[in-house]
């Protein structure tokens, strides 16, 4: 990890816990939370974000899993940048690999979501990642190129302030399988030099490029201690507070290691 650059740690709790377990959750997680170096947010489903909300402390920020891209308005089942920002969202996950693959969200409704998200003041994670035999086509930085060109369409170096780039390896989440370092390395390298060429040094340098695939407490030290990986994003390990929490710890360590 490169100390310039603040550390992002998000736990990504997709369609699990029960109300119960949510607020036991955030509470552990909030009596472990230290101050200082790391960003974190936690994304709870939404029927939870405001009992979340309330209960939220250490400076953990809080997020939502996704948005839809219009203002509020006849779109039945959908959640807007209104409502989020109601709840005292701060961060939205967008083109998470479980909305690509399983929902079927394109990459160009992943980019108006996006957009919504930094028009509405909100931070977004834009998640990017091949698929298994994309990546044994050698097509890896491939894919994340179109991923992020098309993600990234109409949003100004600006506004690329408040986007957080998560690379995850389809094959990786949720699988126990993670990358190697040195495959998350050369992946976050080639899409920093990508930012760098899209917009400027400057944009690319400042770019948080966070990994997310299996990490957890285990083999966080050694992803973050990659230059070019700046925090994780979790799924499993973060249902458990002592292990989410040891991910916090590790990325905290690689700025002082
Ligand atoms: C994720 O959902 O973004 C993720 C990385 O999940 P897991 O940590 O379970 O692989």
């Amino acid at each position: 990890m490169n100390t310039q650059r603040t550390p992002f740690v998000g736990s990504n709790w997709k369609m699990n816990t029960n109300a119960q377990e949510g607020f036991a959750l955030i509470d552990a997680i909030g009596g472990l939370m230290q101050d200082g170096g790391v960003d974190v947010a936690v994304f709870p489903p939404f029927p939870y974000l405001m009992g979340i909300g309330e209960r939220i402390k250490g400076g953990i920020l809080l997020g939502a899993q996704d948005i839809w891209h219009n203002g509020n308005g006849a779109f039945t089942g959908e959640v807007s940048a209104e409502m989020l920002n109601d709840c005292g969202v701060n961060t939205v996950l967008t083109g998470h690999s479980e909305r690509r693959h399983v929902i079927g969200e394109s990459d160009e409704l992943v980019n108006l979501k996006t957009k919504r998200v930094l028009e509405s003041g909100l931070t977004a994670v834009l998640c990017i990642g091949e698929l298994l035999e994309e990546r044994e086509a050698g097509e890896t930085d491939a894919v994340n190129e179109r991923q992020i060109r098309a993600g990234l369409a109409g949003i100004s170096e600006e506004q690329l302030g408040k986007v957080v780039l998560a690379y995850e390896p389809v094959w990786a989440i949720g699988t126990g399988k993670t990358a190697t370092p040195e495959d998350a390395q050369n992946a976050h390298a080639a899409i920093r030099a990508l930012i760098c060429g899209m917009y400027s040094p400057a944009a690319g340098g400042a770019m948080r490029i966070i990994y997310g695939g299996s990490m957890k407490p285990s083999n966080a030290g050694e992803l973050m201690a990659m230059t070019d990986v700046d925090g994780g994003l979790i799924g499993g390990a973060s249902l458990k507070a002592d292990d989410f929490y040891g991910i916090i710890e590790a990325a905290r360590g690689s700025l002082v290691g």
